[in-house]
């Protein structure tokens, strides 16, 4: 376990994750509030991220994250 600095709200925590116990719930319902989105508009590609964090509600950093994290293996994303 290393000391880390959450990817959040940036307070330090020990965990492998890359936020904070707090974030992680929250990280969890943006993945699903994301997942849902991309269902239902049945979305293959990922091509603005301003749109999709509008329609979201997730910040566009966040997206990143998420994105970045390999949640979604089925999207193609064009950044
Ligand atoms: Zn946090």
């Amino acid at each position: 376990m290393e000391f880390k600095r959450c990817k959040r709200c940036g307070c330090f925590f020990t965990s492998v994750d890359d936020v904070c116990c707090n974030c992680s719930s929250k990280d969890k319902l943006e993945i699903t509030t994301l997942k849902n989105y991309i269902e239902e508009n049945n979305l293959n590609e990922i091509n603005s991220l301003s749109s999709l964090s509008y329609n979201t509600g997730i910040s566009q950093k966040n997206l990143i994250r998420h994105v970045n994290n390999q949640n979604f293996p089925d999207i193609n994303i064009n950044l």
